[in-house]
């Protein structure tokens, strides 16, 4: 039986092969140069994926049950990055593990940073205020995303109510 971690928030999470076989039924699956978007509900354009494990509904972030899947359990400290800049993407090949410092380079290098510089949030890539809201709003407290994101907690608090960002909430949850 094939089982796989992945993580709601600081928590680990086993799939049940009914759940992994509920996962890819919601994937567009393509060729490995393709990105295989999610077709379901997303929240701040990355996909997400609802399981319910004893008793509780934990809402997943789609990319990362990917790479769970595909490459062994992942904690919650590690970031998965898409080499494609497309957050709806499950395609593992498109995926890389990195930490927070790798993941403000892997945006350094692709010229999408700064934005926000005048309000504050200029710590935080696009892609990290991407995923900072949607662990937001699974739950997790801006504490706990200041801790893991190497920021202050006023700055979280900027990036989740932050209009200055509203330039990446194009493609909006569901
Ligand atoms: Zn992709």
């Amino acid at each position: 039986m094939s089982t796989a971690t992945a993580e709601p928030a600081t928590s680990t999470l086993r799939l049940s092969e009914k759940d992994i076989s509920r996962f890819w039924s919601k994937v567009r699956k393509g060729t490995v140069e393709e990105c295989w978007d999610w077709m379901a509900s997303t929240n701040e354009g990355y996909g997400q994926f609802h399981v319910r494990s004893k008793g509780r509904n934990n809402r997943l972030l789609a990319h990362r049950v990917s790479f769970a899947l595909h490459n062994g359990p992942i904690t919650s400290d590690v970031y998965i990055l898409h080499k494609c800049d497309n957050p709806k993407c499950c395609n593992p090949d498109h995926l890389f593990p990195g930490t927070a410092k790798d993941n403000a380079l892997d945006a350094k290098s692709k010229k999408r940073h700064c934005h926000g510089v005048k309000h504050g949030c200029h710590r935080l890539t696009e892609d990290q205020v991407r995923e900072m809201r949607a662990l937001h709003g699974l739950g997790i407290t801006q504490v706990e995303l200041a801790k893991r994101f190497g920021v202050r907690q006023g700055h979280v608090t900027k990036v989740v109510r932050c209009r200055s960002w509203s330039h990446i909430l194009t493609e909006a949850s569901q």
